[in-house]
C-alpha cells in the first residue's frame, strides 16, 4: 500500500510538471514541494530524497550539467546527424513555419488560430472578379478550347493579356495588379471552374517563374525592361526546370551554364555558354521570355575563385539565337500550351542572370522560396474551385436525373458520394482561404504549402472520381454538353506538378516539417554545427534539455489524453465543435512525442523510412486541414445549416488521422517498441468513425437543395444563367426541377395518374386542359423540360467529324533499295 501511495505521488508530481511544462528550476521545486508533503505523510523516506538530489542536483548546476551530460550527448549527436545536402539546407532555411508550427508544438494555442482575421477581398478585387473574371468565363467555352483549338481563342489570349490577368503578383509601381494572395485564388478558383486552360494559362505566370523571381531578386534594369511588360503581357513567360533526366530530383539538373568569353552584338565578353534540354515546360510553346535553371560553373576562372557556382536561373528572350522551342506537348487532354526547350552551345551576357552575377548559385534558394508561396495558391486553388464547381453541378444532375421514378441523388449509395464530394468541397475552400490569408500575413509556409498541395490536389481527383461515377454515361460521353470529361482526364497534371505527389507525401511534408516546425531539432542542428564550438555547447544544451522536458511533457500529455478521451482537453467554444478542439490537442501531443521517439530511435534512417514519414506527415496534415474546417466555422458565425459540412470535414479528417497513427504504430519499424507505443497512445483503439451514413445523407440534401449552406459551398463561382453556359443552366434547372414539382403532383392528382416525371411539356398541357395550372406554371413546366433534356442529354456526332486522319510524317521517308515503289 505504501509503495503504491509512493508510485502514485511521484507520478503525480511528475505528470503535472510535465503535463504543464514547467522550466526546470520550476519543476525542481514543484517536485520538492511534493516530497516534502510526501515526507510529512510518511510516503516518502530517504532513498526518495537521495534519488531526487542526485538527479535534481546536475540537472541544475549548469557546469555539472553541461560537463557530464551534454558534452557527451553532443559528441554522439555529431556522430550520428543525418548527412545533409546543400539543397536540402536550403529547402529547410526557406520559408517560414507558422500555423504548423503550434500544430507540433503539442499543445496548439486555439485563441492564436481564431485571432488570426478572416481573409476579404478589396474594392478593387471584387470588381476585377465580377467584372473582367465574369467576363473572360463567358468568353471561354472549354470543348472549343480543348477540342477545337486545342488552345484558348486568341479573344481570350488578348483579353487576358488587357485586363491584367497575367499581372496579378506584379506590384502597382510597375503596372500590375498586385492581388492579395486570397484575390488570387479567388480568381483561380472561378477560372477553374470554367475551363482548366484557361486557370492553368492564368495560374502559371502569377506562380513561381519570372515575374515572381524578378521581383523578389531581380537587379532594378531587370525589373524595369520586363515587369511592366509581363504585366501587360507583351511578354509570355515561362519557367523551365525540369528534364528528362531531373523530375523530381530537380536539384541534379544535367544543364550548365559555362563561364566563358564569346561575341556579343560584336564585341568580345564574357558571358555564358548554356547547353540544356527542358521538357513540361508550361506555356513554353508561346513564351517570348524563358526562365531557365542550370548549374553554372567558371573552369578558367574568369569571374574569380569559384569554379562551381551550382544552381543559377536565368531570362532568356524568345529570340536568343539558338534556342529550339515553339513544339508542344499534349497533356492528357487538356492542350493549355506545355513543351520543351533545348539549346546547345547557347552564348548569353552575365546579366541575363536573374539578379545578376551576385545572384550566381542562389538558384535554388530563390525556386524554393518563391514555391513556398506559389504552391500555396495556384494548385490548392484551382483545385478547391473546380471541386465547388463539381459539387454544385453534382448536386443539381443527381436531383435533375431520375431513375426508378425518384431523383439519383436520394439513392444512399449515391448519397455516399455527395457526402464525400460536398465535405471535402467544404474542406477544401476553408484551406485556400485560411492558408492564403497566411501568405497574406507574410508568411512562407513551406511545410504548410505541400500539406496543401498534396491533400487539395488528391481530394480534387478523388472527388472528380466520386462526381463521374453519380453522373453515369453523361459524364463519359465528351462534347460541348460535357462539363466534367476534362477534369477527370486531367486530373493526374496537379497531382505530378510541382512536386509529384507521392514524394511530396513521403519526403516533402514530414520531411521538412520534422526539421522545421520542431521547437528544438532545428536549434540543436544549428548548435551542433556553430563553428564558434563554445557558443555551440551552451546553445546545444538550452535547446537539447528544453528539447527533453517537451517530450517527457508530450508522453505525459499522451498517456493522460488516452486514458481520458482527452474528455479535460482545452477547448475554446462549448458546443459541437468542442470534441474535435480536444481530440486534436491529443493527437498534436501523439505526433510530437511520436516524432521525437521517431527520431530518437530512427536517426538518419528516418529520411529513407519513407513510409514512417508519410504517416507523420498524414497527422500534421490532418490536424492542418482540421484546423481550418474549425476557423472556417467559425469565420462564418457558427451557423446551425453548416453544421453537416463542418462534421464531415472534421470526422473524415480525424478518422483519416487515426488511421495514419494506428498504421504508424503498426508498422513500426522497431515492432515491439510499436506495440508498446500503441498501448501509450491507443489503448482502446481508434475513437472516430467515417463519417455516418446520416451525415452522408444530410450533406447529399445540402448539394441538391438551393440554400444558404449550398450557395456558401459553390461561393464566388462561374454560375451566369446566361443562355449556352452549361453550370448556370444546371442550376436554374435545379430551381425549375424543384418548382415545378408540387405543380406536377397537383396535375397527377387532377387525372388520377401517376405519371413519370419526363415529358413535362405534355404534363402541363394536361394540366392546362383539367384547368389545374396557371398558364404561368404551364410555361415553367415547359421550360424545366427544356433543361432537363438539356441536362441528361449527350452529345453524339458524325463519325466523320471524330476521326481526325492521319497525321502527315514531317519529314519523308525514302524508300530503301531493297523495297520495291
Ligand atoms: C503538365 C505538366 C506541366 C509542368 N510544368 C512545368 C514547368 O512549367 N516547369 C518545370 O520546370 N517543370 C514542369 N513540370 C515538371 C514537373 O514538375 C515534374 O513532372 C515533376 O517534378 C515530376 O517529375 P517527373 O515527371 O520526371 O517524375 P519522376 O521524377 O520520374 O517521378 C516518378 C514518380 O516517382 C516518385 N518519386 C520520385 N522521387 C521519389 C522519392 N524520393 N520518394 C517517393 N517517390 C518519389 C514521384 O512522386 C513520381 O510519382 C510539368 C509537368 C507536367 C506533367
Amino acid at each position: 500500500m505504501q509503495l503504491l501511495m509512493w508510485f502514485l505521488l511521484v507520478l503525480l508530481a511528475f505528470g503535472a510538471v510535465s503535463y504543464h511544462r514547467m522550466k526546470l528550476f520550476d519543476a525542481t521545486v514543484a517536485i520538492f514541494c511534493a516530497l516534502l508533503v510526501g515526507s510529512f505523510a510518511g510516503i516518502i523516506g530517504e532513498f526518495t530524497w537521495l534519488l531526487y538530489l542526485a538527479i535534481a542536483l546536475p540537472l541544475n548546476i549548469e557546469s555539472i550539467r553541461v560537463k557530464y551530460f551534454t558534452t557527451p550527448i553532443l559528441k554522439i549527436y555529431k556522430k550520428i546527424m543525418p548527412e545533409m545536402s546543400s539543397t536540402e539546407k536550403d529547402a529547410i532555411d526557406a520559408g517560414t513555419v507558422w500555423w504548423d508550427g503550434e500544430i507540433f508544438s503539442g499543445n496548439p494555442n486555439w485563441q492564436l488560430l481564431h485571432n488570426i482575421p478572416q481573409a476579404r477581398l478589396t474594392v478593387e478585387e471584387l470588381a476585377f472578379l465580377d467584372g473582367p473574371v465574369e467576363e473572360v468565363c463567358k468568353m471561354c467555352n472549354d470543348w472549343d478550347i480543348t477540342h477545337t483549338r486545342a488552345d484558348l481563342s486568341p479573344e481570350v489570349w488578348q483579353y487576358l493579356k488587357d485586363n491584367k490577368f497575367f499581372a496579378m503578383i506584379i506590384k502597382k509601381e510597375y503596372g500590375g495588379l498586385d492581388f492579395s494572395a486570397f484575390a488570387q485564388s479567388r480568381v483561380l478558383q472561378k477560372l477553374s471552374g470554367v475551363s482548366a486552360v484557361l486557370s492553368t494559362t492564368v495560374g502559371v505566370p502569377n506562380s513561381l517563374g519570372p515575374g515572381e523571381l524578378l521581383q523578389h531578386y531581380g537587379t532594378p534594369e531587370q525589373q524595369k525592361h520586363y515587369l511592366p511588360r509581363l504585366a501587360v503581357g507583351d511578354e509570355i513567360p515561362c519557367f523551365a526546370l525540369t528534364g528528362p533526366e531531373a523530375g523530381s530530383d530537380a536539384g541534379s539538373l544535367p544543364d550548365t551554364g559555362t563561364v566563358c568569353k564569346g561575341q556579343w552584338q560584336g564585341k568580345e565578353i564574357i558571358g555564358l555558354k548554356l547547353t540544356f534540354d527542358k521538357r513540361y515546360i508550361t506555356l513554353a510553346p508561346v513564351a517570348t521570355v524563358i526562365g531557365l535553371a542550370f548549374k553554372m560553373s567558371d573552369p578558367d576562372g574568369l569571374l574569380g575563385e569559384v569554379k562551381d557556382y551550382g544552381i543559377t536561373c536565368a531570362l532568356l528572350p524568345r529570340d536568343t539565337k539558338g534556342l529550339a522551342i515553339g513544339n508542344r506537348h499534349f497533356p492528357l487532354n487538356v492542350p493549355f500550351q506545355n513543351g520543351p526547350i533545348r539549346g546547345n552551345d547557347i552564348f548569353v551576357p552575365l546579366d541575363y542572370i536573374i539578379g545578376g552575377v551576385k545572384m550566381a548559385g542562389q538558384g535554388w534558394r530563390m525556386l524554393v522560396e518563391c514555391l513556398s508561396v506559389g504552391r500555396c495558391i495556384t494548385l490548392p486553388s484551382t483545385s478547391a474551385g473546380g471541386a465547388k464547381s463539381i459539387a454544385l453541378a453534382t448536386g443539381a444532375y443527381a436531383r435533375i436525373r431520375r431513375q426508378f421514378k425518384i431523383p439519383v441523388g436520394s439513392m444512399e449509395g449515391i448519397e455516399e458520394m455527395l457526402g464525400r464530394i460536398g465535405g471535402n468541397t467544404y474542406l477544401m475552400d476553408a484551406v485556400t482561404s485560411f492558408t492564403t490569408k497566411g501568405v497574406d500575413l507574410g508568411e512562407k509556409p513551406s511545410v504548410i504549402s505541400a500539406i496543401c498541395k498534396y491533400h487539395l490536389t488528391e481530394k480534387m481527383r478523388q472527388l472528380v472520381n466520386d462526381s463521374m461515377d453519380v453522373h453515369g454515361g453523361k459524364g463519359i460521353m465528351l462534347g460541348p454538353n460535357n462539363y466534367l470529361g476534362r477534369g477527370y482526364q486531367g486530373a493526374p497534371i496537379a497531382i505530378t506538378v510541382e512536386g509529384a505527389n507521392i514524394l511530396t507525401r513521403n519526403m516533402m511534408i514530414y520531411g521538412q516539417g520534422a526539421m522545421r516546425c520542431h521547437p528544438f531539432v532545428l536549434k540543436e542542428l544549428f548548435a551542433a554545427n556553430n563553428p564558434n564550438e563554445e557558443q555551440g555547447l551552451k546553445e546545444f544544451d538550452s535547446a537539447l534539455f528544453a528539447h527533453i522536458g517537451f517530450a517527457i511533457s508530450n508522453f505525459f500529455r499522451s498517456v493522460w489524453f488516452s486514458l481520458t478521451a482527452a474528455k479535460f482537453a482545452g477547448s475554446p467554444f462549448m458546443d459541437e465543435t468542442s470534441q474535435y478542439y480536444r481530440s486534436m490537442q491529443q493527437y498534436s501531443s501523439n505526433m510530437a512525442f511520436l516524432s521525437d521517439v521517431a527520431m530518437g530511435v530512427l536517426g538518419g534512417e528516418l529520411k529513407r523510412r519513407e513510409r514512417v514519414s508519410a504517416r507523420l506527415g498524414d497527422i500534421l496534415s490532418y490536424l492542418y486541414l482540421a484546423s481550418c474546417v474549425l476557423k472556417r466555422f467559425d469565420d462564418e458565425g457558427r451557423r446551425s445549416e453548416d453544421l453537416p459540412l463542418m462534421h464531415w470535414a472534421m470526422q473524415d479528417s480525424m478518422f483519416k488521422l487515426e488511421t495514419a497513427l494506428e498504421e504508424l504504430l503498426n508498422n513500426f519499424p522497431n515492432i515491439l517498441l510499436g506495440k508498446c507505443l500503441k498501448l501509450i497512445i491507443m489503448p482502446f483503439g481508434k475513437r472516430f468513425n467515417k463519417p455516418s451514413d446520416k451525415l452522408d445523407h444530410d450533406v447529399a440534401v445540402i448539394l441538391q437543395t438551393p440554400c444558404d449552406a449550398r450557395t456558401r459551398l459553390g461561393k464566388g463561382q462561374f454560375m451566369s444563367r446566361e443562355a449556352g453556359m452549361l453550370m448556370g443552366d444546371l442550376e436554374q434547372t435545379l430551381e425549375n426541377v424543384i418548382a415545378c414539382e408540387p405543380l406536377y403532383n397537383k396535375v397527377c392528382k387532377a387525372a388520377k395518374e401517376r405519371f413519370p416525371f419526363t415529358n413535362l411539356d405534355v404534363i402541363a398541357d394536361t394540366g392546362r386542359e383539367l384547368d389545374v395550372l396557371t398558364e404561368a406554371q404551364a410555361e415553367l413546366l415547359r421550360v424545366c423540360e427544356a433543361g432537363r433534356l438539356r441536362t441528361i442529354n449527350v452529345d453524339d456526332f458524325d463519325p466523320s467529324v471524330l476521326a481526325q486522319g492521319i497525321p502527315k510524317p514531317k519529314v519523308k521517308r525514302k524508300p530503301k533499295a531493297t523495297e520495291t515503289t
